[in-house]
């Protein structure tokens, strides 16, 4: 069994349980955060966060996968409070979300110098802590994949070609550039069967998400009760022809939530997405599948063992 680690610590892959694999506890603007401290507000953040996931884990999330990198402000010690706080295991991510240029201290480093940054979050800590990272994240969006996108993806794929720990994406759906990242992976080594490719519900173009499921990738289903790309009551049916289709054992679903964002305000996020939250899964989404007929058994293996299986393919 492999052993994974979460902010807590080791846990085996057995202890995952019922697992979101995307969801962030908080995201902000470093720039913003750091110049401006008075617009935050991080007794509230950390309030907010330990609600909602304490809300998952009263609804039976045992695990969350918080993807929060670099370009989203990453605070390990953060994570880790709300981990302690509300007994959720939670595994923190190494990896960049960069969909266009490294930042100027990291421009003229290599792949390899790039890998290692990520290497020591997995080894060694993150942000000189010995709290360690369970898988990397890596981004593509609208821009597709530019000069400095290709380096941190192939980066993402050294590390993981020497750590074994998984690859997570975000993409741009509509931009079919999950196969772009497939291809960049595959030519540093890495197997499919590794990588989730991120933000694939955003899109029902079924000719693009059977491309990604016939290379053995997995998709994030990730953004139920958000209307990006597609509106939220879409997913659910998209979901199920994917279920229908037989590729259930490649699926991961999740929100994508975040506890607070500061991209905008509360009450804009309230308006646009009034469903988004971190227990819409397991308050609608598992009791729309069920209506339709899918089994228990079927919902535990999206739920349960396909990230378990991630990991394990990943680590062996
Ligand atoms: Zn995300």
């Amino acid at each position: 069994m492999p052993i994974i680690n979460s902010v807590t610590g080791p846990i085996d892959s057995s202890q995952l349980g019922l697992t979101l694999t995307h969801e962030h506890l908080r995201v902000r603007t470093v720039e913003v955060a750091t110049q401006f401290p008075h617009l935050y507000d991080q007794s509230k953040e950390l309030q907010l966060a330990k609600e909602q996931v304490r809300a998952a884990g009263n609804a039976g999330i045992r695990t969350i996968c918080d993807p929060t990198v670099m370009g989203q402000d990453r605070d390990i010690a953060f994570i880790r409070e709300v981990s302690e706080c509300t007994g959720v295991t939670i595994i923190a991510a190494t990896g960049m979300y960069t969909c266009q240029n490294l930042p100027e201290p990291l421009r003229n480093k290599s792949i390899d110098y790039i890998a290692e940054l990520f290497i020591r979050d997995i080894e060694v800590g993150i942000q000189n802590t010995d709290i360690k990272a369970g898988f990397i994240k890596c981004a593509t969006d609208v821009q597709g994949v530019t000069p400095d996108v290709e380096k941190i993806i192939r980066a993402a794929a050294r590390a993981h070609m020497r750590t074994g720990v998984p690859i997570m994406t975000h993409t741009h759906a509509a931009s079919r550039n999950g196969l772009d990242q497939l291809d960049l992976l595959e030519d540093e080594g890495v197997s499919a069967r590794a990588v989730i490719i991120g933000h694939s519900g955003d899109t029902c173009d079924m000719d693009y998400l059977s491309r990604l499921l016939n290379r053995q990738a997995y998709l994030g289903i990730d953004r139920f009760g958000l209307s990006v790309g597609m509106i939220n009551e879409e997913r659910p049916a998209m979901l199920l022809k994917l279920i229908q289709n037989g590729y259930h054992k490649q699926l991961l679903i999740s929100q994508d939530y975040c506890g607070t964002i500061d991209w905008w305000e509360r009450e804009e996020v309230q308006s646009f997405a009034p469903d988004w939250s971190m227990t819409h899964i397991t308050s609608d989404v598992l009791p729309y599948l069920s209506s339709q007929g899918v089994g228990q058994d079927i919902l535990a293996e999206i739920m349960a063992d396909n990230v378990r299986d991630w990991f394990e393919h990943a680590m062996k």
